[in-house]
């Protein structure tokens, strides 16, 4: 039997986005939540580039799901915890 709240320590569900409003599956919170931006950066480790370019085809299906929310704002919540991303 499934319990109705995962544990806190449970680490079953991968902290993934949901569409259309991008709330993560693992824990509920706006992805990419602080276990998400981990885990990405751990296994993007060897390649930001590729890791920028995860994060920005997510952010575009984002601005499609979500026509409403002002795209700064999805941007920055998608993209403006990057290391490094406010250089250019
Ligand atoms: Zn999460």
């Amino acid at each position: 039997m499934r319990p109705e709240f995962p544990l806190p320590h449970a680490r079953r569900r991968p902290h993934v986005p949901m569409r259309p409003l991008f709330r993560c599956r693992g824990c509920g919170a706006r992805w990419p939540c602080s276990t998400a931006r981990l885990a990405l950066l751990f296994r993007y480790r060897d390649d930001p580039e590729g890791l920028r370019r995860y994060l920005g085809e997510k952010l575009l299906s984002a601005l499609t799901d979500q026509p409403d929310v002002a795209p700064l704002a999805l941007a920055t919540r998608f993209l403006g915890w990057l290391p490094g991303a406010r250089e250019t």
